[in-house]
């Protein structure tokens, strides 16, 4: 028996034995297609080998470098490089371990900031149900996905929560889009005028949802109408891009599509892509120079901050992006992965909707496709499809997601940037057998 807390308490995952490129492979031998990145993590795939030389360099000169003694040139050049990409102002960079580490620093750098200018009232975030920020308690708190919170909830702090924009669920047949994006803004302020504007730091949504909603993507608008009305009250827009960004959705940062700068955003996954455990918090070049010329230090820290083997497979992976064109990859192989799950899936009854931008694919299933009925959470289909799945040989990310008190069950695919055609149409076809399979069609 295993002396590790896996996720499951009953049952030991397969063993990884080793990876390159899009396959992962068991100590059983099995191969498996890793379809999802793991989790929208391995964004060049496994094994790439500058990425490993990289990180070998970085360990031979100097493996760890604590940040109260030094900074490092990797972790200076990846804050640059990450500084010249963002949407526009965002001057400052902070560099933790993962996601959830990151939007907490990234709540506690929102609250400093007004503690700085003297606005201590301010203690609310305002968040969207239905959302993903991480597993601890901070993030849980600005979290909405109700089964993680559950348990925990007498430890987590207040934050109300507005609907999130989810078009194939909550706009009315009759409504137009533009209607249904006005109605959720509206709400929105409503929301930040129930807790006094006065009483709210920052409101935090993910550009596109990734775990709780299988890459939901919002409507035209809506987060140029989300800038607006922050800006109006003096809130900050905090940007959880830890699954959507660092490429996945064809630009960089995936709100560039929206043409909106965030006050802060979060990034992790996909900044390493799995080679090392590493995330950053993006800000405002204003709120870092509030506590620059404030107390002068951000009342935060973690040993591993700012890690220089994390810095340098960071920033290799983003030197690779932009040499081997993949942003441009990414926008055509998600084109060609939405056209090929059309064609087998289009048409399917039980699925719903197949949705996403970039290889951030969604697929949502329900039981019935004209009412949208979802399936009964006791039937866990999510969970029947990553068995299926991996029977095949294919990694997908199945989850049922909880919407407003009802489950819904969706496949997030999100393949490397380096998939190819042809490994493609392969994941489409297993991924329709499996689901097939688990719906016993
Ligand atoms: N935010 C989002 C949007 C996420 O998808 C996740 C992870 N699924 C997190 C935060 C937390 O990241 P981590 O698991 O690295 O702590």
């Amino acid at each position: 028996m295993s002396h590790i807390i896996h996720r499951s308490l009953r049952q030991t995952p397969p063993i990884a034995a080793s990876a390159s490129g899009i396959t992962m492979f068991d100590t059983a031998g099995n191969a498996y297609l890793d379809a999802s990145g793991g989790a929208a993590v391995s964004s060049l795939g496994h094994g790439h080998p500058d990425v490993i030389a990289a990180m070998h360099r970085q360990i031979d000169r100097c493996a760890y470098a604590h940040t109260a003694f030094f900074t490092t040139e990797v972790a200076e050049e990846l804050a640059e490089r990450l500084i010249a990409r963002a949407p526009s102002g965002i001057d400052a960079v902070y560099l933790v371990s993962g996601g959830s580490e990151a939007m907490e620093t990234a709540l506690k750098l929102a609250r400093q900031y007004f503690v700085e200018g003297g606005e201590t009232r301010r203690s609310v975030f305002i968040a969207r149900r239905q959302s993903y920020h991480g597993n601890t308690l901070g993030a849980l708190a600005v979290g909405g996905n109700e089964w993680r919170r559950k348990p925990f909830a007498p430890l987590l702090m207040d934050v109300p929560r507005v609907a999130p924009c989810y078009e194939y669920r909550d706009r009315a047949a009759r409504q137009s889009v533009d209607d249904y994006t006005a109605a959720l803004l509206d709400e929105l302020e409503t929301a930040i005028m129930a807790a006094g504007p006065e009483r709210v730091i920052g409101f935090v949504a993910e550009p596109v949802v990734g775990a709780t909603g299988g890459a939901i993507p919002p409507t035209p608008g809506y987060f140029k109408g989300v800038r607006e009305i922050c800006d109006r009250h003096g809130i900050l827009f905090i940007a959880d891009e830890v699954m959507c960004g660092m490429g996945r959705t064809g630009t960089m940062f995936a709100i560039e599509q929206d043409g909106v700068a965030p006050d802060i955003i979060t990034v992790a996954k996909g900044l390493g892509a799995g080679y090392q455990p590493v995330g950053a918090v993006l800000a405002q070049g204003a709120i870092v120079d509030r506590l620059r010329h404030g107390s002068g230090s951000f009342l935060h820290g973690h040993t591993y901050i700012g890690h220089p083997v994390a810095a340098a497979a960071a920033l290799a992976v983003q030197q690779v992006i932009e040499r081997d064109n993949l942003l441009e990859q990414v926008q055509k192989r998600g084109a060609t992965l939405r056209r090929m799950l059309g064609d087998v899936f289009g048409k399917h009854e039980h699925v719903g909707d197949i949705r996403g931008r970039g290889l951030f694919v969604g697929i949502e299933l329900v039981q019935d496709r004209a009412s949208k009925e979802p399936f009964a959470p006791a039937c866990r289909v999510h969970a029947a499809i990553k068995q299926e799945a991996m029977a095949r040989g294919l990694m997908v990310y199945p989850m049922g997601g909880t919407i407003d008190g009802q489950r819904g069950d969706h496949i997030l695919l999100a393949p490397p940037f380096i998939v190819t055609a042809h490994e493609l149409s392969e994941i489409v076809t297993r991924l329709e057998e499996a689901v097939n399979a688990a719906l016993k069609i």
